[in-house]
C-alpha cells in the first residue's frame, strides 16, 4: 500500500472504533483522569517507516507494556536456562495480579503476569536496585528512539496502592528464589511500570522485536535473536493475560496490554503496532484498542498463524 493509503486507513480504522464508548478507564489517579477521547495508531515498519494516525505524540505510563522487554533484558544478562529456573512460560489464564504461584514448582507460571514480571524485573543485573532500573530505562529508551523519563506520579501512586506487588514479590521470595530484596523489587518494578511512552514509541518497540531485537532505523542490535523469540512466544501466548486465547485466535499477533489504555503487538519480520485509549475491559484491555486490533489484523493478513498455500 503506498504511505498515503496507510496513513487514510488508519485514520479511517480511528473512526471505525472511535464510537465505541464500553468500560473505564483504570482507577489509579493517573489513568482515572486520563481524557477518554485520546485515541491513537502506530505502525512501525522493521526498516523504520512510521505511520500514525490520532493522538500518537500523547505521553502516557507504559505499565505492563515494558514487561516483555525486561524479560528479554534478564534473559540477556543470566542466560534463557537460568530464567527458566526462576518463571515458567505456562499461560495461567489469571489476570494480571493474581497471586499465583504453581502450586508444585512455586514458580510463577509466567512473565507477563505481575508475579513473572518481579521475577524478570530482578533477575536483571545491576549492582543495585537504582542501577537496575537505569538498565531497563535504557533498553526501551533505545527501543522507543527517544531518552524516555519516569512519570513521577504515577510511580507515587504506584507506590501507595503496591501493597498486592510487594506481597507477590515477599511470596516469591519465602517460596522460591527471588533474587533481591522484595521491596526494592516492588519499588523497581512500579518505576518500571511508570515510564512514559507515546503510542508511536510503543510502535517501535514492538517493531525492535519484529525485528528480531534490532531497532528499526538506526540499526542497532539491543537484543539477541534467540531473546527476541523468547519474548514473542511468551508475548503470544501469555500477553493478554485471562483473554489470551480469544486474542491469538482473533487477532493472532504477539502482543501486551497495559492498564494505562495502551496495547503493542510485533509481527515478526514485518512491523510494530500501537494503539492507545484508555477506556478498559473487564481483563483490562483498552477495548477500542482491541477492536483496532483485530480489524488491522484481518484488513492487512497479520494473523502470524494465517495458513498459506506453498507457493508454485
Ligand atoms: N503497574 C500495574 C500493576 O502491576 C501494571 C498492570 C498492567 O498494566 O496490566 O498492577
Amino acid at each position: 500500500m503506498p504511505a498515503q493509503d496507510v496513513t487514510a486507513y488508519l485514520t479511517q480504522l480511528l473512526e471505525s472504533v472511535r464510537g465505541l464508548d464500553r468500560g473505564a478507564p483504570h482507577d489509579l489517579p493517573v489513568h482515572a483522569d486520563a481524557d477518554t477521547d485520546l485515541l491513537a495508531v502506530a505502525v512501525v515498519d522493521v526498516d523504520g517507516q512510521v505511520w500514525s494516525a490520532g493522538d500518537a505524540e500523547h505521553l502516557f505510563p507504559i505499565q505492563s507494556m515494558s514487561k516483555p522487554a525486561v524479560y528479554g533484558l534478564a534473559i540477556e544478562h543470566v542466560g534463557l536456562d537460568e530464567v527458566l529456573r526462576h518463571v515458567d512460560v505456562e499461560p495461567s489464564g489469571d489476570a494480571f495480579n493474581r497471586i499465583s504461584l504453581d502450586p508444585e514448582s512455586n514458580l510463577p507460571d509466567n512473565p507477563m503476569i505481575n508475579a513473572g514480571a518481579l521475577v524478570a524485573h530482578s533477575l536483571v543485573h545491576g549492582p543495585d536496585a537504582g542501577d537496575r532500573f537505569e538498565r531497563i530505562q535504557e533498553l526501551h529508551s533505545r527501543m522507543a528512539g527517544r531518552e524516555l523519563a519516569m512519570d513521577q506520579d504515577c510511580y507515587e501512586q504506584e507506590m501507595e496502592r503496591a501493597d498486592r506487588n510487594l506481597a507477590l514479590a515477599h511470596l516469591v521470595k519465602a517460596l522460591s528464589v527471588l533474587p533481591d530484596d522484595p521491596h526494592d523489587v516492588g519499588d523497581g518494578y512500579s518505576r518500571q511500570c511508570s515510564l512514559e511512552v507515546s503510542t508511536v514509541e510503543l510502535a517501535r518497540i514492538g517493531a525492535t522485536l519484529a525485528a528480531g531485537g534490532v531497532v528499526p532505523g538506526t540499526g542497532e542490535r539491543v537484543l539477541a535473536r534467540e531473546a527476541t523469540q523468547q519474548v514473542l512466544s511468551v508475548m503470544l501466548t501469555c500477553g493478554m493475560y485471562d483473554s489470551a486465547g480469544d486474542w491469538v485466535s482473533q487477532v493472532g499477533i504477539p502482543a501486551k496490554s497495559g492498564i494505562s489504555g495502551g496495547i503493542f503487538g510485533a509481527v515478526p519480520g514485518r512491523c510494530g503496532i500501537a494503539t492507545y485509549s484508555p477506556r478498559l475491559d473487564a481483563h483490562g484491555t483498552s477495548v477500542r484498542g482491541e477492536l483496532a486490533f483485530r480489524r488491522l489484523s484481518l484488513d492487512l493478513g497479520l494473523h502470524v498463524l494465517r495458513p498459506r498455500r506453498p507457493q508454485g
